[in-house]
């Protein structure tokens, strides 16, 4: 670790003031620790650093930025984890198949970040999560939800298209050890991006991030945790294009309500009573 002491004092004294707060003992994830790392060089080139700080507790604490000045921080550490996955080749054969990584897309500093599973077809093509047939469904559910695509950020557990044998049409589950091999580039980008909920979309999704396989009839509609940050599970809007039944389509929206409601968003009666 190639911290200076002034920064290793800031980090001790920064920790034990969260351990005197606290009866959880604190932890960090890889992201922070990065940033923890490269806090003596933050600390001279951030605008939000710039001031005089009381403590050094106070100087760890302030150097998260706030505002425009956090998203420009959060592009910055999601560009760099991009450019790792762009020149990803740990499943080979992906790597082989693919036209383009699909990385994720929407607010670095987004309050809600929905995962998916995998590109298919139309976003391995256009580089985008959720840009086909699904990906306009969930377009429309932000929309009712009072958000647009740049709002939230979307992400997929796996970065490469599932491939399919040549030939073939169609899109393919991503298979466990794909997804175990790809997890941590998503684990990164919610690390990052720290929103306040997460939408995790489809039984693939839910197996890829918490690695739980059940029914998502027993899954969806309530709250789950990942590191501490509100899950709600919901059915794939693919799902909803196999199935219009009324009844499903409703089942999503009462589980986006639960979302805004957690949001704290002023939900509308027109909002209550609509039907995707
Ligand atoms: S799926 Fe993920 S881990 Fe596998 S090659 Fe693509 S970017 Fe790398």
């Amino acid at each position: 670790m190639h911290m200076t002491q002034p920064a290793l004092d800031l980090v001790i004294a920064a920790l034990e003031r969260i351990r005197e707060k606290s009866d959880r003992a604190p932890c960090a994830s890889r992201t922070a620790l990065a940033r923890l790392q490269a806090a003596p060089a933050a600390l001279v080139q951030h605008p939000a650093l710039r001031t005089a700080h009381a403590t050094p507790a106070d100087a760890v604490e302030s150097a998260v930025p706030s505002g425009d000045a956090e998203a420009r921080y959060k592009a910055d550490l999601l560009t760099a984890v991009r450019e790792r996955v762009g020149a990803c080749t740990k499943c080979a054969h992906l790597a082989c198949s693919r036209t383009q990584t699909v990385f994720g897309v929407g607010n670095p500093d987004a309050d809600l970040m929905f995962i998916g599973e995998a590109p298919g077809a139309d976003e391995d093509q256009q580089g985008e999560p959720f840009v086909g047939r699904a990906g306009q469904l969930l377009t429309r559910i932000l929309k009712a939800m009072n958000f647009a695509r740049e709002d939230v950020y979307i992400a997929n557990i796996l970065k490469c298209r599932p491939d399919m044998p040549s030939g073939s049409f169609g899109n393919r589950p991503p298979t466990p050890i794909e997804m175990q091999t790809c997890r941590p580039y998503l684990v990164e980008q919610i690390d990052i991006i720290q929103p306040s909920v997460l939408v995790a979309l489809g039984a693939v999704a839910v197996e890829g991030l918490l690695g739980t396989r059940a029914a998502m009839r027993e899954l969806r509609g309530r709250w789950h945790t990942y590191n501490s940050i509100p899950l709600m599970i919901t059915y794939h809007p693919a799902y909803l294009l196999r199935n219009q039944a009324p009844s499903e389509k409703r089942k999503v929206w009462e589980d986006m309500l639960q979302v805004l409601e957690r949001l704290e968003q002023p939900i509308s009666e027109r909002q209550r009573n609509y039907f995707l």
